[in-house]
């Protein structure tokens, strides 16, 4: 690991100054993917703002019927928490099945947010990585790829976004409240990540010392109507090969309100809006849902090993679609 220079901030405004103020400086919050990097040498910041003992540590019920949650909320207290339990379930789910009790117990809202791709040539720098190394290359493509992106790749990267939660959020339409050098912003979270295109080094639209200090949710959690399922190589401790939020609000036998959000395939939790647009108003049947799942794998860009993504993908989004319209 590179030398370092350490420094403990007590509120945001000094987070975000410490931060302006350094050279390649990073913020370190549970630290459980940050630390790897730096071990590898992926990641060489010369300093490290530590954000996660801020007070930003808090859920609160907001007067809309929505949910703040702050930055530094440890993963497994999110997951536990009565509110999210009986409101936003699929976030909830979304964070029991990502990473081991252990590693939830450390990781923060934020931090989750921010995790870089799990691609294997992105975490061995004796290899090229457009994304850790700007135009060195992308072996990924005709190398080992099996886990990832078949949706919004470029020829420049084709790595998956490896957060659970984020998928959940996307679904959800949750808002990213950010601070940075010229005050607070909002960021809808299908506006937060970037798609590679020819700037893969670049996950986010965060500038450089941009701060995540809380994530809200609308009122609407579909208590009773969502899931999140996720199908992975084995069954704890392992990343999505495809994972699907879906909610679902039937009337009248028809489809009045659908979400619809996938992980393990894009470079960024790839809401599913061209299947949500395509159920909208349908009879809630499962040939509705295979014919909306169609019309979203119809975009996908898969490559020889990658390819049966799509089967798995259009099998949990229908069968997922099919148990909320059961519990309906
Ligand atoms: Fe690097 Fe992206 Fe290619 Fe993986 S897919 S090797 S992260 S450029």
């Amino acid at each position: 690991m590179n030398p370092f220079r350490y420094e403990r901030a007590n509120d945001a405004a000094g987070a975000v100054a410490a931060h302006g103020a350094a050279a390649a400086a990073a913020y370190l919050g549970g630290g459980t993917n940050l630390v790897d990097l730096m071990k590898l040498r992926v990641a060489r910041p010369e300093t490290l703002v530590d954000v996660a003992r801020l007070a930003h540590d808090r859920i609160d019920v907001l007067p809309s019927g929505g949910v703040r949650i702050g930055a530094a909320v440890k993963n497994s207290v999110l997951a536990a928490d009565r509110t999210i339990r009986s409101q936003y379930p699929m976030l909830s789910g979304a964070l029991l099945s990502g990473a081991s009790g252990q590693l939830r117990n450390l990781a923060t809202t934020g931090g989750n947010l921010l995790q870089r791709t799990r691609c294997t040539y992105f975490a061995d720098v004796s290899k090229p990585c457009n994304k850790r190394d700007p135009g060195s290359g992308c072996p990924a493509r005709t190398g080992y790829h099996r886990t990832l992106g078949i949706f919004g790749i470029s020829e420049s990267c084709i790595a998956t976004h490896p957060s659970d939660m984020a998928v959940a959020l996307a679904a959800l339409d949750a808002i990213v409240r950010v601070r940075g050098a010229s005050g607070e912003r909002e960021i809808p979270l299908g506006d937060f990540y970037r798609l590679p295109g020819t700037e893969p080094q670049y996950d986010t639209v965060l500038e450089p010392a941009d701060l995540i200090v809380a994530v809200d949710l609308p009122p609407n959690g579909f208590a009773r109507s969502s899931l999140y399922r996720k199908a992975r190589d084995r069954a704890s401790y392992a990343f999505a090969l495809v994972s699907v939020a879906a909610a679902l609000e039937i009337e009248d036998g028809r489809v009045r309100e659908v979400r619809l959000a996938l992980g393990g395939v894009a470079p960024k939790p790839w809401r599913a809006t061209a299947a949500e647009a395509a159920l909208r108003g349908k009879p809630a049947t499962e040939a509705s849902f295979l014919e909306a799942a169609e019309a979203e794998l119809a975009h996908a860009r898969p490559l020889p090993d990658n390819a049966f993504k799509i089967a798995l993908a259009r099998n949990m989004i229908v069968r997922a679609l099919c148990d909320l319209a059961e519990a309906a």
